[in-house]
């Protein structure tokens, strides 16, 4: 039955394709910049001054200082270095750290943004963004947040190394599960849901068993795009409410955090939201939970939360800051069964 619904769609333009990059400079004269400054992390500072000489005349210079988690201070050093070059506009070259970064400098002056990711952490496509400071993460949405035009080019994700391109995929796959069972999802979301889902699915053990394989990471980065588009539609649940908590708290990585919970999360929901994960049910072999569990486990992919380094004794202060104003979920969470759910996550243990 289809129920009543809202639908706001966040204005992007998508270009996408092997090779895309080279149409960086068009679309950033499309857009309206005539300087662009790059951001990446230090890492990928390379590929950065790379972009930079190809754009020629376009480009403002580099800067290479995104950090995890957004810090204000880092935000503050790129709006200078953002002043001195001239730049009328961004060029973010990374993952959700650099988009993240992105973000940050345009919410405060409101840059235009274009954005290429090498991940598939899918911020490019949401008007959110979560900056810390003193320590703190806060999440802030707004118009001026969401990037204008997103060059998805899967040749970039080709040097993304196997393990956290199959943990990135699985965090993109938790905001479609979410997605199809939240308060506010409409048909068109949960089309693009089931759908991303089914792409990271077919995609995924071709990149486990070959991470050069282009069509494989082409499947993925389409299925990532569709699975962000979710998460910056629709509202997100237990899941999410979970990983924000272990990762603020315990300061565990984004991406595995969110890999290891997810079978968990959706188990614990699968009873209450059947009809909603019932695509999620029919692509992992009839189980919601103990489906995305052995897909996981066939990728190689960690599952338990104690290979992350949290002790079995934060367990506790974990289900009393995850139940501390609790987002919206489909089944109520009280806080022993949340206790019980972490037990479980942190062994490795299958769900039911
Ligand atoms: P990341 O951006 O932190 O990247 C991790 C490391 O991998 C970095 O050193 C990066 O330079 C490197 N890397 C990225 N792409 C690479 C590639 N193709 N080849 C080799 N190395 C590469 O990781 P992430 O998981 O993409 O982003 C996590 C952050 O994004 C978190 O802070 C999370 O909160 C945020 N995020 C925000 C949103 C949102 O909507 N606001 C959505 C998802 C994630």
């Amino acid at each position: 039955m289809i129920h009543p619904f809202t639908y706001n769609i966040n204005p992007a333009r998508i270009v996408f394709g092997p090779r895309c990059l080279a149409q960086a400079a068009e679309e950033l004269r499309l857009l309206g910049i005539n300087k662009a400054l790059v951001l990446a992390t230090p890492f990928q500072r390379e590929d950065a001054e790379r972009l930079s000489e190809q754009l020629g005349d376009l480009s403002a210079g580099v800067y290479a200082n995104a950090t995890m988690h957004t810090p204000v201070e880092v935000t503050e050093d790129a709006m200078k270095a953002y002043a001195e070059s001239g730049a009328d506009g961004l060029v973010a070259l990374g993952g959700g750290s650099t988009i993240g970064l992105g973000k940050a400098i345009a919410y405060r002056n409101d840059a235009p943004q274009l954005v290429i990711p090498t991940t598939y952490a899918g911020s490019e496509v949401t008007p959110v963004l979560g900056q810390t400071e003193h320590g703190v993460k806060t999440t802030v949405s707004h118009g001026s947040i969401l990037p204008e035009v997103v060059l998805y080019d899967p040749q970039l994700t080709l040097s993304l190394p196997r393990e956290m391109s199959i943990t990135s995929a699985l965090n993109a796959m938790a905001h479609a599960v979410e997605g199809l069972y939240a308060r506010n999802s409409n048909p068109i979301t949960s089309l693009m849901a089931a759908e991303g889902i089914r792409a990271l699915r077919d995609a995924l053990p071709g990149i486990a068993a070959n991470p050069a394989d282009l069509e494989a990471r082409t499947g993925a980065q389409y299925g990532a795009w569709l699975c962000g588009t979710v998460l910056g539609t629709v509202g997100m649940a237990l899941h999410h409410k979970l990983c924000h908590t272990l990762g603020g708290s315990f300061n565990l990585p984004h991406a595995d955090t969110h890999a290891i919970l997810l079978p968990h999360t959706a188990g614990y929901n699968a009873g209450a939201a059947a009809e909603a994960l019932s695509p999620v049910a029919g692509l992992f072999g009839g189980s919601v939970g103990g489906g995305l569990y052995d897909f996981a486990a066939s990728l190689g992919a960690p599952l338990a939360l104690r290979e992350l380094g949290l002790s079995e004794a934060d367990l506790d202060r974990a289900a009393d800051l995850a139940v501390q104003n609790p987002y919206w979920n489909p089944r109520p969470v009280e806080r022993d069964e949340l206790r019980e759910l972490l037990q479980r996550a942190w062994k490795g243990v299958r769900p039911e």
